[in-house]
C-alpha cells in the first residue's frame, strides 16, 4: 500500500557490512521532487571512503576469503535470497523509491518486480559460466576458464534506482565479483535499503559496498581507483566520455558504459492509428520521459499524420500529472530542479525554433518539479527537440514520407540505443530491423525489456551490454591453459 512517509532507516555509508559516517563527516540532502522539500541528509562519500570500500572489496576478493571459497551455485543462492528479501519488503521499498523519485507508486512496485526478476535470472548463471575445451593444433591439452573481472564500480542513475541497481549486481554477482555502487546523489535511499537486505541475505563482507555521494568526487575517485578492475556506468554520455578517460589515465579499467539516446518511432500509414498512438505515448511518457530509450523523436508517415497529431494530443493532454502517491496517477515530478529546468528550456526552444505546441508546455501546479505532458507537431531534424535528449515528458512529432528517408533520417543521430516500428507490413519491418543502427528494435511494441535479452547502444549510446548473457562477459575475464601432452590424442 502507497504511504506518503516510509520511515527511513539508513543514511549512511555501507561499507564491509556495516553502515558507518563518511571519513568527512559531510552529508548532503536528499529532496523530494514532489514537493522540493528535504527528505533527509545522507552520509556524503568522497575519495577517502572510496578507498576504504575499495580496499574492503579487494579483501572479499582474495584468495582463500570467504567470498572466493563460495561455491558457484552458493552465488546463485544468495542472489536468490535477496531477491526472496526485496519480494518481502516490496512495498516498503516502493514507497522509499516514490518518495526519493516521484515516480508513481505503482511504477516503482512494477520496478521492483522486474529487480526482483533480474536477480533471479543472475541467480541461475551462477553455476552455468564456464569455459570451453579447445582443439589447439600440436600436443596440448587446451581449455578456458571464465574467471571474475576483480573489484567492479558501479555509478547509477536516478531514473530507475532499484532497478539500475539490479542490473549492475545481477551480473557482478553471478561473475563472482565484489561491488562498490555509488547510487546517484538525487535518489540514495533505495539503494542502502537494499544494501541491508544484503547482509541479511548473507553475503560476506566487503563484497557489497554502497557509497552515496557527488559524481566528481565519489565517482570520479571510483573512475579512476588503480585498485578497480571494472566500471559500470550508466548515464549521460557527458559523463560516459569521463569515465572512459579516466580508466585510460588510471589503470586501464574495463568499461561499460549504458548512455543517452534519441530513440526514433516509426509508425508507418498501414498501422492502426489508435494502437500506434497508445505505443508511441508510452513510449515517450513512462517514466516522465526520463528513460535513456524513450521513443523521443515520434516519426510518423504523412498520410496519417493529422490524425496521429490529433489523437496522440488527446491522449497526452489527458494524462494524469500529481501526486507520485495516489491511486490513478500517471506522472509524477521530474527528478530536481536542474532536470526541470532542462526540460522547460527545451520546450521554450521547440516554440522558439518555429514547432506547433499541441498541448502542455509549462510547468504544472505550484510546488515541485512536475512538467505538463507536452505534445510537439511539425517538428523538423534540425530543432533541439528532436536532436538533443529532453529526458522529459516531450512528444516530438515528425513527418515523413517513405520508410527509405525515414531510415536514414532516424539513423542521423549520434546515438543508438533503440528504435521502433509500427507497421502491418513484415517487409517493412525487417528492413527497417536491419537497416535501424540501434541495440534494440522493437516492432509493433516498445520498451519491450527483458532480463533475458542483451540492451545497450550502438554508437554513443554505450559500449558494451547489460542484461542477458551477454552483460555476463562484461564482469569477466577468459584464461587459456595449455598443458603439454606426451603424445597428440
Ligand atoms: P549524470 O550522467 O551526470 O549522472 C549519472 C551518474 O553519474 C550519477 O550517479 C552521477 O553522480 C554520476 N557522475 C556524474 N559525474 C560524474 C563523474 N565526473 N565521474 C563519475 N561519475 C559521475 O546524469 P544527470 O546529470 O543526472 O542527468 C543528465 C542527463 O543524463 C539527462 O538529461 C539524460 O540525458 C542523461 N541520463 C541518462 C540516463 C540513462 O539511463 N542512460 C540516466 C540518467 C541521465
Amino acid at each position: 500500500m502507497a504511504n506518503r512517509s516510509p520511515a527511513i532507516k539508513y543514511t549512511q555509508l555501507f561499507i564491509n557490512n556495516e553502515f558507518v559516517p563518511s571519513a568527512s563527516g559531510k552529508t548532503f540532502p536528499t529532496i523530494n521532487p514532489a514537493t522540493g522539500q528535504k527528505i533527509i541528509d545522507v552520509a556524503e562519500a568522497d575519495k577517502a571512503d572510496v578507498d576504504v570500500a575499495v580496499a574492503a572489496a579487494k579483501r572479499a576478493f582474495q584468495r582463500g576469503s570467504e567470498w572466493r571459497n563460495l561455491d558457484a551455485s552458493a552465488r546463485g543462492r544468495l542472489l536468490n535470497k535477496l531477491a526472496d528479501l526485496i519480494a518481502r519488503d516490496t512495498e516498503y521499498i516502493a514507497n522509499v523509491e516514490t518518495l526519493d523519485n516521484g515516480k508513481p507508486y505503482g511504477d516503482s512496485v512494477f520496478d521492483i518486480q522486474c529487480a526482483i526478476d533480474t536477480f533471479r535470472y543472475y541467480a541461475g548463471w551462477s553455476d552455468k559460466i564456464h569455459g570451453n575445451t579447445i582443439p589447439a593444433d600440436g600436443t596440448s591439452f587446451t581449455y578456458t576458464r571464465r574467471e571474475p573481472v576483480g573489484v567492479v564500480g558501479q555509478i547509477i542513475p536516478w531514473n530507475y534506482p532499484v532497478l539500475m541497481l539490479a542490473w549492475k549486481w545481477g551480473p557482478a554477482l553471478a561473475a563472482g565479483c565484489p561491488i562498490v555502487l555509488k547510487p546517484a546523489e538525487q535518489t540514495p535511499l533505495t539503494a542502502l535499503y537494499i544494501a541491508a537486505l544484503s547482509k541479511e541475505a548473507g553475503f560476506p563482507q566487503g563484497v557489497i559496498n554502497v557509497l552515496p555521494g557527488y559524481g566528481p568526487t565519489a565517482g570520479a575517485a571510483i573512475s579512476s581507483h588503480p585498485d578497480v578492475n571494472k566500471v559500470a556506468f550508466t548515464g549521460s554520455t557527458e559523463v560516459g566520455h569521463l569515465i572512459m578517460e579516466a580508466s585510460a589515465k588510471s589503470n586501464l579499467k574495463r568499461v561499460s558504459l549504458e548512455l543517452g539516446g534519441k530513440s526514433p518511432l516509426v509508425i508507418m500509414d498501414d498501422a492502426d492509428v489508435d494502437e500506434a498512438v497508445e505505443i508511441a505515448h508510452g513510449a515517450i511518457f513512462a517514466n516522465h520521459g526520463q528513460n535513456c530509450c524513450a521513443g523521443s523523436r515520434t516519426f510518423v508517415q504523412e498520410r496519417i499524420y493529422d490524425d496521429f497529431v490529433k489523437k496522440a494530443t488527446a491522449k497526452a493532454a489527458a494524462r494524469k500529472v500529481g501526486d507520485p502517491f495516489s491511486e490513478g496517477t500517471e506522472q509524477g515530478p521530474q527528478i530536481d530542479d536542474e532536470m526541470f529546468n532542462k526540460v522547460l528550456n527545451l520546450i521554450e526552444s521547440g516554440k522558439k525554433e518555429g514547432a506547433k505546441l499541441q498541448c502542455g508546455g509549462q510547468r504544472f501546479g505550484k510546488q515541485g518539479f512536475f512538467i505538463q505532458p507536452t505534445v510537439f507537431s511539425d517538428v523538423s531534424d534540425e530543432m533541439r527537440i528532436a536532436k538533443e535528449e529532453i529526458f522529459g515528458p516531450v512528444q516530438s512529432i515528425i513527418k515523413f514520407r517513405t520508410l527509405d528517408e525515414v531510415i536514414d533520417r532516424a539513423n542521423k543521430t549520434t546515438y543508438g540505443l533503440a528504435a521502433g516500428i509500427i507497421t502491418k507490413s513484415l517487409d517493412s519491418a525487417l528492413v527497417f530491423a536491419q537497416a535501424v543502427q540501434a541495440g534494440s528494435v522493437w516492432v509493433n511494441c516498445y520498451d519491450a525489456v527483458v532480463p533475458q535479452a542483451p540492451f545497450g547502444g550502438f554508437k554513443q549510446s554505450g559500449q558494451g551490454r547489460e542484461l542477458g548473457e551477454d552483460s555476463l562477459k562484461e564482469y569477466l575475464e577468459i584464461k587459456t591453459v595449455s598443458i603439454k601432452l606426451p603424445v597428440k590424442n
